[in-house]
């Protein structure tokens, strides 16, 4: 006989945890079913070298929703977050570019660079603040229907309008600036040291498939910078023992509140009957039965896959053909026997604690872009480096460290060949990039991974292997993501919901799709849809 619940949730990472933790704290009978082995989707922590546990995607998190920490209190389930200290750029010339989280010392070390872009941070630090604090509230809200004349849309819509019109004039233009412009656009308005422009520019084009001259990337700088770890804006942390650390102390909230989470159960099939989802079918054929059915994996997994085609929409399934994914990023890990010596800054200094960042020009990052453009992962890449040993031990054997590299552009399709023929070569360029850098470099490597956007995509799902699951461009965002008019976690299946970074507000260890999907469910129950 087939098991019956109150909820499925497809897919164990973080989102789908978190929805599965709010469904089962309001008394559901809820079980999470996820593909693979370990939990966490892209925030996972695996020991693909003996004694080097890799964050393997995700490695910092700094979104992840502070009412989610509390609500779920993940502290006491074995969430801590490490503070990041600063991002260091190197430079080809022997310069480098070292900003700290303490305001002072970054000052003086803009000076060195320019007494006007000293000045100027700081007024550009306070502008995206206020940015932020715009913003933010929109993070926590299911997003309203522009469209409709429901009042609780139109509350909502007047309660934003009245929010922009009370803003401060500067502040208005520059909302809109960063709603329309390019990242390099924006800064370049603020400031005239490139290496800060290029450094500061990568935060929008990561997860994208986008160059930071590219029009719309000035939002994702934003999007980068609203986190939040302790109330404090823009700072970014190490999760204790990887970013599985955070999906394993969601995954223990969700436990105690009653959910069953199942391992190695993937799902092949959403049951839909007189378009109602009535539960679904795994791989091996066994049936599970629930009247809710929360999906936090894409929508081209779940409406083109799970779904036979003649139970939608043709107009829906259209709009969901057209979601863009377009992966963009890859990721080398490494387990290192001592650590990176930089020629700029020689030794094991606090300038390597934080994030180290390849990114020395704005020609540079432009070209790294150009070449993906036509199918070919860029030979000299951004890359985002971070060596969490220096800041959390237990990754790595004593004495060792392990090094995480993310990089851009690696897109999920080539002009020519294969990632599978490519992934060594790719993993090649990243380390000679590096080594140009931090010249002992391939002497201290024990061990690598190479992981490929198309790896990403066999390994989380994720498809096309966009880190996101789907694109952060604005034509995707708030109440057009996953698709317009169908923004609010809802499906055209009835009791198909949809809870993963593919929905309001996106990508990221954030947390808040699947909170906000579970809050949208349980309004399903007072409306006596929810059959318990
Ligand atoms: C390389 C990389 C680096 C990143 N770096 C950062 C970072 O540093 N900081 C940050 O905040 N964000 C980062 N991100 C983005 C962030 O990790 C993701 O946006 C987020 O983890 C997505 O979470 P999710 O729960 O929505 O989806 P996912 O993590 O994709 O979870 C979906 C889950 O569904 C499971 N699944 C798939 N198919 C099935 C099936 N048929 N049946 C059952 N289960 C299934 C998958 O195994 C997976 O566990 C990165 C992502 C990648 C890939």
């Amino acid at each position: 006989m087939a098991k019956q619940y109150d909820a499925i949730v497809i897919g164990g990472g973080h989102n789908g945890l978190v929805n599965a933790a709010y469904l089962a704290r309001a008394g559901k009978k809820v079980v999470v079913l996820e593909r693979r082995h370990v939990l966490g989707g892209a925030a996972v922590t695996e020991e693909i070298i003996p004694g080097f546990k890799f964050s393997v995607f995700s490695y910092v998190v700094s979104l992840l929703r502070p009412e989610i920490i509390r609500d779920l209190d993940l502290p006491r389930h074995g969430l801590e977050i490490l503070p990041l200290d600063g991002t260091f750029t190197p430079k080809p010339d022997g310069d480098y570019l070292w900003r700290v989280n303490d305001h002072a010392k970054t000052r003086r070390e803009l000076e060195r660079h320019s007494k006007l872009d000293a000045e100027a941070y700081e007024e550009f630090g306070k502008s995206m603040v206020a940015m932020c604090r715009f913003v933010k509230p929109l993070l926590g809200m299911i997003p309203p229907d522009p469209t409709s004349f429901n009042p609780r849309d139109l509350k909502k819509l007047a309660f934003l309008g009245k929010r922009f019109q009370s803003l401060p004039p500067d502040d208005m233009y520059n909302l809109v600036q960063l709603m329309t412009m390019s990242a390099a656009d924006f800064l370049d308005q603020w400031f005239e040291t490139d290496v800060l422009k290029a450094t500061m520019s990568a935060s929008g084009i990561i997860g994208t498939f986008l160059g930071i001259r590219s029009p719309g990337t000035a939002y994702v700088l934003l999007h980068h910078y609203m986190g939040e770890i302790d109330g404090a804006f823009r700072s970014w942390g190490f999760s204790r023992g990887g970013t599985g650390g955070i999906s394993n102390a969601i995954g223990s909230a969700a436990r105690e509140a009653g959910a069953e989470i199942r391992m190695e159960a993937p799902v092949a099939r959403i049951l839909v009957k007189n378009g109602e989802a009535r539960g679904v079918v795994l791989e091996g054929g066994e049936e599970i039965l629930a009247p809710i059915v929360s999906s936090s994996v894409d929508p081209k997994l779940t409406f083109l896959k799970f779904i036979e085609s003649r139970e939608l929409p043709s107009d829906f399934l259209d709009e969901v053909k057209q979601y863009k994914f377009r992966g963009s990023s890859g990721k080398v890990n490494l387990a290192l026997d001592a650590l990176p010596d930089f020629t700029c800054l020689p030794g094991p200094g606090r300038h390597i604690r934080g994030a180290i960042s390849i990114s020395p020009s704005t020609e540079y990052m432009e070209r790294a872009y150009d070449q993906a453009k036509y199918g070919e992962y860029s030979h000299r890449p951004y890359i985002d480096i971070v060596i969490p040993t220096l800041t959390d031990p237990s990754v790595a054997p004593p004495g060792k460290h392990v090094m995480s590299c993310f990089v851009q552009y690696a897109p999920y399709k080539l002009a020519s060949g294969t990632w599978d023929e490519q992934r060594e070569a790719f993993g090649d360029t990243v380390i000679n990039t590096i080594s140009e850098y931090a010249p002992n470099l391939k002497k201290i490597i024990i061990g690598r991974q190479v992981v490929t956007p198309l790896d990403i995509e066999r390994t989380t799902g994720l498809s096309e292997g966009n880190i996101f699951q789907g694109a952060l461009s604005l034509e995707q965002l708030f109440f057009l993501r996953p698709v317009a008019g169908w923004a609010r976690y809802r499906t055209p299946i009835k009791n198909l919901f949809m809870s993963g970074s593919a929905t309001h507000p996106g990508g990221g260890i954030m947390g808040a799709p699947g909170r906000l999907a579970a809050l949208e469910i349980l309004k399903q129950k007072s409306k006596g849809g929810f059959r318990v």
